[in-house]
């Protein structure tokens, strides 16, 4: 004990423990040297994705789509949707209206752990059965409504209603699922029950639902982004640069392409950012060397990073007198939201900040040490929200347009209190200075933007039929 005592007080010297955690916490800072360079790997990653030749090897799998038409706001009538892959499974009737204007009504669905981790069988059942139960519970059983379906993972898409999974995200591991097509998954569910009629007419991301969403009223957004459980983004693309597109253009110039930038790291482009706190997380996941970026900047992992800084710091003596709790030394025991709330405590209080360490059982902690504990959730989130910035950055200065907007959501953007200024004032600085951009958040994306994929699709169908 006193050998372990003098060891510190040799390296430690005369500093404090707030000088020696500030320090030990820059491997978390990235300054926009470092930014810079991670743009110009990126897209070097999202060109590879984009070309046939280098796609195979490509981590940011630039994914076609085949959504190729925004919403002109004249969308109508009623669809309905699915949405997996967020925090909750919701199945929902959207009734659009006119311009702005639809009703919606969800409901949400527990997707058990033994589920996620269970058969696509399993899976594919569940999701059946809690769409018959919401069609009789809204007496819609009698008509026929097309229906999106957002499927938040890695798709490669055949077409509008063709995708097969390339790899679960997020916590999901359903057995049979990898390589086939969702969409027959989901039409065999339902012909296994019989008792639902239903035409799947569009598959989508929810990146795709969110840009949708946002353009439905903004015509000139141009990318989607999700910073929540997982992080993602799509854009729009020109045809003639999508070398894996095979459909027929009929003439459209452009379609949007999901990037997945969420695996992007795989192949070791971020090891020289990458902490021991990443590599922590990553050892321990279901998905080990996989999604990379999004275990650096998504939900499912910022309040794990957090607490692996926490656990650290208090081993070293530096946090909490050196005295944790079961809880923190406990993994995925210090929650995302735990993030959000202590930085929202007001400078100099330290109001959240007490509540959320007594409810991990520390109830010892001093006025220092909750300012420990915000810096690293700080550095924490900073580093997300800039990495996430510059992934938006340079689809924006590829893209090159005069104006741009962005169409943001998911429960990290949605509820940190600083995420959102955080990244405008980062695109800002890593944006070409001709570029104007605006960022703003997409409500509902997976809800409403499958109805207008849907709406756009069966747009198509009638304008083909006649
Ligand atoms: C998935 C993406 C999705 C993102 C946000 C990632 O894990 O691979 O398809 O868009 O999460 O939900
Ligand atoms: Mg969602």
């Amino acid at each position: 004990m006193d050998l372990i005592k003098n060891i510190k007080d040799i390296m430690i010297g005369d500093r404090s423990n707030t000088d020696v955690i500030r320090e030990a916490c820059q491997d978390l800072i990235l300054d926009d040297k470092t930014l810079r360079e991670i743009m110009s790997r990126f897209l070097c990653e999202i060109e590879r994705g984009l070309k046939k030749k280098t796609h195979p090897q490509a981590d940011i799998k630039c994914f076609v789509t085949y959504v190729q038409d925004l919403p002109n706001g004249k969308e109508r009538g009623k669809f309905l949707a699915l949405d997996l892959g967020g925090t909750n499974f919701r199945v929902l009737l959207i009734h659009l209206k006119g311009e702005s204007d639809f009703e919606m009504q969800s409901k949400i669905y527990a997707i058990p752990q033994s589920i996620m981790l269970g058969s696509g069988t399993q899976l594919f059942d569940h999701i059946a059965e809690c769409l018959a139960n919401f069609i009789k519970e809204h007496k819609i059983h009698n008509e026929r409504l097309p229906l999106g379906f957002t499927f938040s993972f890695p798709l490669k898409q055949l077409g509008l209603t063709k995708g097969y999974l390339i790899r679960w995200t997020k916590g999901f591991n359903c057995e049979g699922v990898v390589d086939h097509d969702v969409v027959e998954l989901l039409e065999d569910a339902l012909r296994r029950r019989g008792d639902v009629q239903i035409d799947v007419c569009a598959i989508l991301n929810d990146t795709t639902g969110t840009l949708m969403s946002c353009a439905w009223k903004n015509h000139n957004c141009k990318i989607g982004a999700i910073v929540g459980t997982g992080s993602n983004a799509c854009y729009v693309e020109r045809v003639e640069n999508c070398e894996m597109y095979d459909g027929d253009s009929k003439g459209k110039e452009h379609v949007l392409i999901n990037t997945e930038w969420g695996a992007f790291g795989d192949n070791g482009a971020l090891d020289f950012i990458r902490t021991e706190y990443d590599r922590e997380i990553d050892e321990f996941s279901i998905n080990k060397g996989k999604q990379l970026a999004e275990k650096m900047i998504s939900g499912m992992y910022m309040g794990e990073l957090v607490r692996l800084a926490l656990v650290k710091f208090t081993k070293d003596g530096l946090l909490f007198g050196g005295q944790g709790s079961d809880l923190l030394f406990k993994r995925f025991q210090f929650f995302t939201k735990y993030v959000s709330e202590i930085e929202s405590d007001k400078a100099g209080d330290y109001f959240n900040c007490y509540d959320v360490l007594e409810e991990i059982g520390i109830l010892h902690a001093t006025d220092e040490d909750c300012a420990n504990v915000r810096f690293i959730c700080e550095c924490v989130s900073s580093r997300a929200a800039y990495l996430s910035s510059a992934g938006i950055a340079a689809l924006i200065n590829k893209m090159n347009d005069p104006s741009v907007t962005v169409g943001v959501d998911g429960s990290v953007y949605r509820f940190h209190p600083r995420f959102h200024d955080l990244m405008y004032s980062k695109i800002r600085e890593l944006t070409n200075d001709h570029i104007k951009f605006d960022l703003m958040l997409s409500e509902d994306g997976s809800g409403r933007g499958a109805a207008l994929v849907a709406a756009v699709a069966s747009r198509q169908t009638h304008e083909s039929d006649d």
